[in-house]
């Protein structure tokens, strides 16, 4: 299997075409900055925070970043511990020597100061899925941080895998407000209470930022949180796999298609609509608490 720019060996070969090491790491960083340009992700000035937890991902996004933003942009990374002892307690080392390196600033926010309990806690006394807890709590702690720090927009490494599987999962809960906040850049709600989000990775496959981050000696940990692949997120993230192998290039369709529907749709789904405040925290939401403050009073009761 030879590279389809030189004729070398290649390291990889999918539906985004097949190349060698030189010629991947190429081609994974022109898309990213392609991505950005096309949607346009990032304008100069802008402060830019990296949602980093310290993984292969975001730590490969925060290179990235770093490499090409940092002369027009000020780069900074802010991290959620989630309080998961033997899995984030390493990766908050690894993005810590990272930062270092790379000179950039770095915050870390934790469950515990936040909502009381580290994550290990919450899942002993808190019956359902972790993740979906998780995933609640850690969205506001990323909205939080970014605006802790004065972020014009919050950059997160979810990549086409990550989005294929948001993808189905609304579409299979009915859920058209979730669905539209999907893509690139978040939102069909504006609040000055939200710090906008992007996703450069979005057209990034999983497998993809995994030999990235190995050919450019990110030595950041390959194994998932000890919670992950429970639940629905976790059937749907299997399903998601197998149609991509029997069907190469699904996964990108599905985004696609989704991005297209967005920009369709999006606007007339509430595009301006006003969004009220939490009683307790003053942060947007959509009922007279925000998911978050619910959710840390319920254990604050336990
Ligand atoms: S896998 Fe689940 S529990 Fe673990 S960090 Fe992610 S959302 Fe949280
Ligand atoms: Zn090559
Ligand atoms: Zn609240």
């Amino acid at each position: 299997m030879k590279c389809q720019s030189c004729r070398k060996d290649a390291v990889i070969s999918s539906s985004e075409g097949r190349y060698c090491a030189v010629h991947f790491q190429k081609n994974f960083e022109d898309r990213v900055i392609g991505t950005i340009k096309k949607y346009k992700l990032i304008s100069k000035g802008e402060k830019i925070a990296v949602a980093n937890s310290g993984g292969k991902d975001s730590l490969s996004l925060l290179y990235i970043l770093s490499k090409y933003f940092s002369k027009t942009n000020r780069i900074v990374s802010v991290t959620i511990d989630e309080g998961i002892h033997g899995y984030r307690n390493k990766t908050i080392e690894t993005m810590e020597e990272h930062c270092k390196r790379l000179g950039i600033d770095y915050k870390i926010y934790s469950y515990k100061d936040f909502f009381g309990k580290p994550m290990d806690e919450i899942t002993r006394v808190k019956e359902g899925i972790p993740c979906a807890t998780c995933g609640t709590l850690r969205r506001y702690l990323i909205n939080y941080a970014a605006m802790d720090v004065g972020a014009d927009k919050v950059a997160t490494a979810h990549n086409m895998d990550d989005e294929a599987e948001s993808v189905l999962m609304n579409l299979l809960q009915n859920d058209l407000g979730k669905l539209l906040r999907l893509g690139p850049y978040s939102g069909i709600v504006k609040s000055d209470g939200f710090v906008p989000r992007i996703k450069p990775f979005m057209f990034i496959g999983e497998k993809e930022t995994m030999l990235f981050s190995i050919l450019r000696g990110i030595d950041a940990l390959h194994t998932p949180c000890f919670y992950a692949g429970l639940g629905f997120r976790g059937m749907i993230s299997r399903k998601v796999k197998e149609l991509e192998s029997f069907s190469p290039g699904s996964k990108r369709e599905i985004v696609t298609k989704i991005i297209a529907l967005k920009e369709k749709y999006g606007e007339s789904y509430g595009g301006d609509a006003e969004i009220g405040r939490c009683e307790q925290c003053g942060s947007p939401a959509s009922s007279r608490l925000c998911d978050a403050c619910t959710i840390k009073n319920e254990l604050a009761a336990i």
